[in-house]
């Protein structure tokens, strides 16, 4: 990387707007207040947020990394309790065409579907998802979640890394 480079422009997607799962662990179990929607118990394990962010999706996943303060969606309570680690992200273009219920399905069916918090992240959703917000007590990688889509990349922000998609490797 020359001195130009800004580390953001060495992981940015090659699009702009598009859906997410955000894959962050909790070390260790926590109660956290989710804004208005109440007090909920977090066990320790893996949790797999679906969004979508129709521009900055990159910025949208970063976010979730650097966040202290103005917490605005519930995944920030959550990304900010004590114990929680990010992990990564992966991004599907909005050219996919795919919903954002239908990829959170698609998760929820693979990885288990265990919902802790019923509601969390789903204030908009009108497609009857339990939540937007999974568990799973077994490790999850990054490399089985992009499984779900044939568009899906890897993103982990801070790592500075950008995996394109794995039908174009
Ligand atoms: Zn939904």
């Amino acid at each position: 990387m020359s001195d130009q480079q800004k580390p953001e422009e060495s992981c940015a997607p090659m699009f702009d707007g598009g859906l997410y799962v955000f894959l962050m662990r909790l070390t260790e179990p926590q109660s956290v207040q989710v804004g208005a929607l109440g007090l909920f118990e977090f066990p320790e394990g893996w949790y797999l947020y679906t969004g979508r962010a129709k521009r900055g999706l990159a910025k949208r996943v970063e976010r979730h990394w650097t966040l202290k303060q103005k917490l605005r969606w519930h995944i920030d309570y959550l990304a900010t309790a004590a114990g929680s680690e990010p992990v990564g992200a992966i991004v599907i273009p909005e050219s996919a065409g795919i919903s954002e219920c239908f990829l959170n399905q698609l998760i929820g069916q693979k990885f288990g579907g265990q919902v802790p918090a019923p509601g969390f992240g789903a204030s908009d959703c009108r497609n009857g998802c339990p939540a937007h917000l999974y568990f799973s007590r077994a490790p999850v990688s990054l490399l089985a979640m992009a499984q779900v889509h044939p568009e899906a990349a890897v993103l982990i922000p801070q790592a500075g890394i950008w995996e394109p998609p794995l039908h174009k490797l």
